[in-house]
């Protein structure tokens, strides 16, 4: 486990715990600590039609920012949280920061490691998805999209090319103004990712590096079919205690709860 920063405040014994979902990890933190019979309640933006829910008390929309926040772990009697977010869930994980820093609750970040470059992987690095964008003309004419619902008006301006965007649900405009959607989630196959690129003469693909293994095939594709992948990186998060796995989360909050 690699808590990168200790934090001074401790859970009290039997408090609820509020885990910050959206993700497999969430799912499985939830259920683990459900089957534990610690008191959670895990929350959803509630961006996606038809989510996957956790067991256990759930709870769906934004807090109203960090304020909003920070007043509904008092009013819920919240001992510790577990930010579970997406690694591109950037202002979720700075409002929990800054809730549980005023609210003196000790706070996790659970966030998978990203991915990494194997033999043969042509990707090339971008800081954001409007980078991206531009490196696109540069590389492939025919791209699978896979950056998820939000943010795709950054590939809007891109003309030349034709796109096939991949979503759990579909997207609002702007789009790119040659395209097909694809709506679905993982977790998807590398026999599944192959012929996706072979029906669609898919010459780039572009991602996020979400990392984990429910989305990962298309990388294991686009080396097989030698194809290259833009790779956006991730924002940097805030700086509060991190682990890379739900066995860690789980030892950290037995932990930070036997010594409160
Ligand atoms: P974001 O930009 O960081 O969050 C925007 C706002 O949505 C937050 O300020 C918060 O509203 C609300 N919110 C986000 N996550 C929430 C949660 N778990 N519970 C309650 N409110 C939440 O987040 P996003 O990138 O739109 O992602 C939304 C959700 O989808 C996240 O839960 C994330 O785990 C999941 N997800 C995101 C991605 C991605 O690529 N970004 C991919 C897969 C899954 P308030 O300020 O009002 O509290």
């Amino acid at each position: 486990m690699t808590v990168n920063s200790p934090r001074a405040a401790q859970p009290r014994r039997g408090a609820r715990v509020l885990v910050l979902g959206g993700t497999a990890e969430a799912r499985e933190l939830a259920g683990a600590l459900d089957a534990a019979g610690v008191p959670v309640v895990s929350s959803l933006a509630g961006r996606v039609a038809r989510p996957r829910l956790p067991v256990g008390e759930v709870r769906v929309g934004g807090f109203g920012g960090p304020q909003g926040l920070a007043r509904w772990l008092a009013e819920h009697g919240v001992g510790a949280v577990l930010d579970a977010t997406h690694p591109f869930a950037e202002q979720m994980s700075g409002s929990a920061a800054e809730a549980c820093e005023a609210a003196r609750v000790p706070l996790l970040r659970l966030e998978r490691p990203g991915w990494s470059e194997r033999d043969g992987d042509a990707w090339h690095w971008v800081d954001d998805l409007s980078a991206a964008a531009a490196l696109v003309p540069q590389l492939g004419s025919r791209v699978l999209l896979t950056t998820g619902r939000q943010g795709l008006a950054a590939f809007a301006g891109v003309g030349g090319a034709w796109f096939l965007v991949r979503c759990v649900d579909p997207p609002s405009p702007p789009l790119p103004p040659r395209h097909r959607l694809v709506i679905d989630r993982g977790p998807y196959t590398l026999a599944g990712e192959l012929a996706l690129i072979d029906a669609h003469g898919i010459d780039l693909v572009v991602t996020k590096d979400s990392g984990g293994h429910h989305t990962e095939a298309k990388l294991d594709a686009a080396r097989r079919r030698k194809r290259p992948v833009i790779v956006v990186r991730r924002p940097p998060g805030p700086s509060v205690p991190t682990v890379g796995e739900v066995g860690a989360a789980l030892a950290w909050l037995r932990s930070t709860t036997q010594a409160g």
